[in-house]
């Protein structure tokens, strides 16, 4: 999301890109607040640009994104070298933010939520990707304790299928094959009479497009019509990213994701009696306000049952003014704890990732190509339906292209595969 929301920022300005902060004429740091280490990394990495204001006095820099709308008009006092603060809401306004900075040498905050234009069609494109996100929803509808996005956020917005529509067929023009479409819930997407499904089918049968993907999806969400759809339509990849955030049906209660361990556990099962090679990754919070040793092993042994290809699991750090904040204060998990099972968490979870890896070999995959890897120019890399990188040897004429690789190697994170013969 906030990958998309810098191309926003980038196509709403219509400027170059340079590489170099010292040529700039705007520096824009978008932020994301999710937890406390980005917020804070986001905050120390605009103090580095501060100085080169005493060498190009017309410098503009601002924040953007989740941490702009967070902390709002505290910035602007906090850091007097500061031009403005957007919301992510609000890039819209942003060249009308800038016009005034230019024009009336003054200082903005814009972190409105009542904006009339929530997307704008014709994103920025970068000529050459293969791939590229479509934002088919805004903000969130949920009250996860933990989460901060409804607060900076805003209530969800669904994007007309229409304007789905006609910013993919423009991405596709200019020889994007994938299309992710992005929301914090993504498979709550509704409109009128048509459902997340329906979406899936219709963008799914546009001409050119290879691949559809999308993230993230809410378990509660799970229909009969999107499963029926990801079973049915050709092009939309066989994985999904599924957060469960704990096995533990007590803390997924505090967390208030309003599902159980077996509900939870029923939509895996769902999803694989439809698509029984279906990769399913997940997110997991550690050691939030109140998890005890046995949820803790309930959140591994979970971890067995799914086997999950992948996992973006952290320690929780409180988020202001959210529900989990306020647990932490009487039941939060000792720091030294929280790390000790974040690992064993995770060298389970390298286990069950090396696992999946393994298994591929031998196995010809379909594998759209994305590039030359970066850290061997022979190497092409693309993924596989699976969401799986792999790397094997190629031209630069099947960049953008969909080839078939057998799989020689199962890597801890990544495939190594040949064309076959
Ligand atoms: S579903 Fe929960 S975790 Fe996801 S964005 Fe909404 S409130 Fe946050």
């Amino acid at each position: 999301m906030n990958e998309y929301d810098s191309d926003r920022i980038h196509n709403a300005l219509d400027v170059e890109l340079t590489g170099n902060p010292k040529d700039a004429d705007y520096i824009i740091v978008n932020t994301c607040a999710i937890r406390e280490k980005a917020d804070q990394k986001a905050l120390s990495s605009l103090g580095r640009y501060k100085h080169l204001k005493s060498n190009n006095p017309e410098l503009i820099i601002g924040i953007a994104g989740c941490v702009a709308q967070l902390y709002g008009k505290k910035l602007l006092k906090q850091m007097p070298y500061l031009d403005f603060v957007l919301g992510p809401r609000a890039i819209p306004n942003l060249p009308q933010i800038i016009s005034e900075i230019e024009t009336k040498n003054t200082r903005k905050i814009d972190i409105s939520f009542d904006i009339e234009e929530v997307f704008e069609v014709n994103p920025f494109h970068e000529e050459g990707r293969v791939s590229a996100f479509v934002s088919i929803q805004q903000g969130c509808n949920k009250r996860c304790a933990y989460c901060i996005v409804p607060t900076v956020r805003g209530n969800e917005v669904n994007r007309p299928m229409e304007d789905i529509v006609k910013e993919t067929v423009y991405l596709l023009s200019k020889g994007v094959r994938e299309i992710t479409l992005i929301g914090q819930t993504v498979n709550s997407w509704k409109q009128d009479k048509y459902k997340f499904g329906d979406l899936l089918r219709t963008v799914g049968e546009l001409e050119g497009l290879e691949r559809l993907r999308f993230t993230t999806s809410y378990p509660r969400d799970i229909t009969k019509r999107m499963v029926d759809a990801m079973k049915e339509v050709r092009e939309v990849c066989s994985h999904i990213h599924l957060p469960v955030q704990s096995g533990s049906d007590d803390v997924l209660k505090l967390m208030n994701r309003t599902y159980s361990r077996q509900w939870y556990l029923d939509s895996v099962n769902r999803l694989r009696d439809a698509i029984p090679d279906i990769a399913i990754s997940t997110d997991m919070i550690i050691g939030f306000p109140g998890e005890t040793d046995s949820d803790f092993e309930q959140t591994l042994s979970l971890l067995d049952e799914v086997e999950f290809e992948s996992s973006f699991s952290f320690k929780y750090s409180p988020r202001p003014g959210t529900v989990g904040e306020k647990l932490a204060k009487t039941d939060s998990i000792d720091d030294k704890i929280s790390g000790e099972r974040l690992s064993i968490f995770q060298e389970k979870q390298k286990y069950y990732t090396l696992k999946k890896n393994l298994e591929r070999i031998g196995k010809i995959e379909e594998v759209l190509v994305e590039g030359f890897s970066k850290h061997d120019n022979n190497y092409l890399f693309g993924r596989t339906t699976h969401n799986r990188i792999m790397n094997f040897e190629g031209g630069g004429n099947l960049v953008g292209k969909t080839v078939n690789v057998r799989v020689e190697e199962g890597l801890p994170n990544s495939l190594r595969g040949v064309i076959p013969n």
